[in-house]
């Protein structure tokens, strides 16, 4: 078996917790302890009621593309051909950076049904990628 070519992600005291699930295949996201905001990505405060009080939330995995491009230069680092790189606005009312897979970009619209997957990383993590889901 090859070593994943992708990069792994950098782990910090604020995101650990969310690399961590999505290496066991899960996703997640900060929750306010006191308002219940959901926030990502992770930070020390809450954006809206100022808590430092943080859970973790079990997310969908559901959602849809907000925006995307495809980066050609320079060229990605980890990647035979340029990613499609999308926002993905998730059903929680998030949004997250992510990739699209299995899509010819010609295929790709706004607001195309997508559902979350995980792609291995160098390293032994893993990361949420999206594929089209109807
Ligand atoms: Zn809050």
């Amino acid at each position: 078996m090859t070593e994943p070519v992708r990069p792994a992600p950098v782990l910090t005291p604020d995101t650990a917790f969310f690399w961590e699930a999505c290496a066991r295949g899960e996703l997640v996201a900060q929750r306010c302890g006191d308002c219940g905001e959901l926030a990502h990505p992770p930070r020390p405060m809450c954006p809206r009621c100022h808590s430092l009080r943080r859970e973790i939330a079990r997310l969908s995995g559901r959602g849809e593309v907000y925006s995307w491009i495809v980066p050609r230069h320079p060229a990605p680092i980890g990647f035979a051909e340029p990613p499609v790189v999308a926002l993905i606005q998730l059903d929680e009312g998030i949004r997250l950076v992510s990739n699209l897979i299995g899509v010819a970009t010609d295929q790709v619209r706004n607001g195309m049904r997508v559902t979350v997957e995980f792609a291995a990383t160098a390293g032994g993590y893993a990361v949420p990628v999206f594929r089209r889901s109807s």
